[in-house]
């Protein structure tokens, strides 16, 4: 049997050996999630949100060990961890008040009655990247099992194990274990099951765009449902009359956090040109202050990379001579740091400001005006998230209209709350994530006409 050995981030040291999932033991695991949907899909509105509160419940006693797994297994911080523990808890909250809502419509025809009814799809395969385990496996398998569908997840190689207790935090609180199975193993393994085996009705993809692309190609085969969430290099745009001091101070958490490993990291930051200069000077002592370090330490705001092979990608970025402004801290010695880095290229094409590095790498560039903003902002394949500063209402309805992104904040650098929803335009993705239309992405709309003149 093979197995992968979970290394921690933070020190390299071995925290535990998860046997990998092989093609056969997916097959089963398919076999069985489809002889569980009848079963599932027989249990009442009421009990099946029941379940997912008990689920919830679960996952909430069980939210400190959680987090410590994350901890030691991806480097996160312990504040954020616990947040997205909590989001776990929290979606399975908001989408069990679903199956008692999963209401069809009454429409007027002549000569009878007809209805709507939104079914379930079937088997739901959701594959999970390594940046944010908990949340994103949340947040394709809580709705999913609240429509009446049976769930199969793949975690990343890398990040498996908050996966793997939150299915046995699932079977602890009643979910029939065939009706949700967590498959640790290779995406190229059982994540490539997920698209060929025809029982599975639906493919939830979050990860790269270079492995969405193929993973849409796969399922455009069976026209099988997909959803996919992938990368971003998402722009932090900042007027001069904004709230300079605010936006600076802000600027290193919404690209830092989570080390920039977060699809909806502000890894470009466009500043008009007029206050450029006293952006940058505000910028420096609020990066240089980001606390990088051990993860597991209450004060900490960065961890590590989340790999040696990550670390050498984000490296590969910064060859010699490359344009760093300034940069923040790091500790020496084991584990995969790398210092909050600022950058200044020349120009618009470098690959700093136009590829997602998926590390703790901001690249600023100044702008001239709102045209050249949104030009700037959109001249990408991604859009996915984005944020905007000005203290003018106007300005940033505008702007927040013509950047072309998913997820815009203004004069704040939130992304996602579980009841909004959350996704890319362009090649950032497609499909929409939480939020109350979560559901309709696994349910299908059957209509059926009763004639009552026979
Ligand atoms: P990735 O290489 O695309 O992998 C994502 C998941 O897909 C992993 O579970 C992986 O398994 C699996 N996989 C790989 N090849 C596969 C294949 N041929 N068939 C089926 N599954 C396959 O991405 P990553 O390196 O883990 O994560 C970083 C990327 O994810 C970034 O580009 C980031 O922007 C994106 N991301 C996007 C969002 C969003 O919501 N838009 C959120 C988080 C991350 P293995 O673990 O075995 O490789
Ligand atoms: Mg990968």
């Amino acid at each position: 049997m093979s197995t992968f050995t979970v290394i921690n981030p933070a020190t390299e040291e071995v925290v535990q050996t998860v046997p990998l999932t092989s093609a056969e033991e997916t097959d089963a695991a398919i076999a069985r999630a489809r002889a569980a949907l009848p079963s599932w899909r027989a249990v009442a509105p009421g009990d099946r949100a029941r379940l997912l509160r008990r689920f919830a419940d679960a996952v909430d006693a069980d939210l400190e060990n959680l987090a410590r797994l994350e901890v030691v297994n991806s480097g996160h911080t312990i504040g954020n961890a616990r947040w997205e523990a909590g989001n776990v808890r929290d979606l399975l909250n908001y989408y069990s008040a679903a199956p008692e809502r999963l209401v069809g419509k009454q429409i007027p025809v002549q000569g009878g009655v007809n209805i709507t009814f939104q079914e379930p799809l079937g088997v739901v395969g959701v594959i999970v990247p390594w940046n944010f385990p908990m949340p994103i496996a949340a947040w394709g398998f809580a709705p999913a099992l609240a429509a009446g569908n049976t769930v199969l997840l793949k975690p990343a190689e890398l990040t498996p194990l908050t996966a793997i207790r939150i299915a046995e935090l699932a079977r602890e609180a009643g979910i029939p274990e065939d009706v949700f199975q967590v498959l640790p193993g290779k995406g190229s393994v059982v994540g490539q099951r997920f698209v060929t085996h025809p029982a599975v009705r639906k493919v939830v993809f979050t990860g790269s765009t270079e492995v969405g692309k193929q993973i849409m190609a796969g399922c455009a085969a069976q026209v099988k449902r997909v959803t996919l969430e992938l990368g971003g290099k998402n722009a932090n745009i900042v007027f001069a009359d904004a709230d300079l001091e605010k936006a600076a101070a802000t600027a290193p958490y919404g690209v830092f956090d989570n080390a920039g490993q977060d699809c909806c990291a502000r890894s470009r930051i466009l500043v008009e040109a007029s206050a450029y200069d006293r952006f940058m000077e505000l910028l420096e002592p609020a990066v240089r202050g980001v606390v990088v370090g051990d993860p597991g330490a209450e004060a900490t705001e960065m961890g590590p990379l989340i790999s040696a092979g990550h670390r050498e990608k984000v490296t590969g970025y910064l060859p010699d001579g490359a344009p760093v402004a300034f940069r923040g801290s790091a500790p020496r010695g084991s584990g995969f740091w790398f210092p909050p880095t600022v950058v200044t290229p020349a120009s618009a094409g470098d690959p700093l400001f136009t590829e997602e590095i998926f590390g703790p790498i901001v690249a600023v560039l100044p702008f001239t005006g709102e045209a050249d903003a949104v030009a700037m902002a959109n001249d990408t394949e991604y859009g996915l998230s984005g944020s905007i500063w000005t203290s003018d209402l106007g300005r940033a309805l505008r702007v927040s209209r013509g950047v072309e992104a998913g997820n815009l904040s203004v004069n704040s650098h939130a992304s996602v709350r579980y009841w909004t929803p959350f996704g890319g335009f362009k090649q950032s993705g497609l499909g929409r994530e939480l939020g109350p239309d979560a559901v309709d992405a696994f349910t299908e709309t059957k209509n059926v006409f009763l004639n009552a003149e026979l």
